[in-house]
């Protein structure tokens, strides 16, 4: 069991030393919160649901910017706060 421990540690330690070596560039893609004509996405902290930006209701809440898909979630979520 010891010796497979060893084989699985050295084997990491390859692939670190391969990867220092030939950097991947799969993290430089654009950040995911972003649609395809560049326009910023926000999540509406009620329900979870993703939107542009410009379709999106926002309020300040307690010195904080949110933003809501729909007034019935800027309400439910004022109540909760
Ligand atoms: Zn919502």
């Amino acid at each position: 069991m010891i010796k497979l421990l060893l084989l699985a540690l050295l084997f990491f330690l390859g692939y670190s030393f391969f990867q220092a070596l030939f950097p991947r560039r799969r993290d430089q893609k654009p950040p995911a919160n972003r649609s395809q004509n560049g326009e910023q996405m926000v999540q509406d902290p009620q329900c979870g649901t993703y939107l542009p930006i410009s379709d999106a209701l926002s309020a300040n809440i307690q010195g904080r910017q949110y933003y809501f898909c729909s007034r019935k979630c800027r309400k439910q979520f004022k109540k909760q706060t």
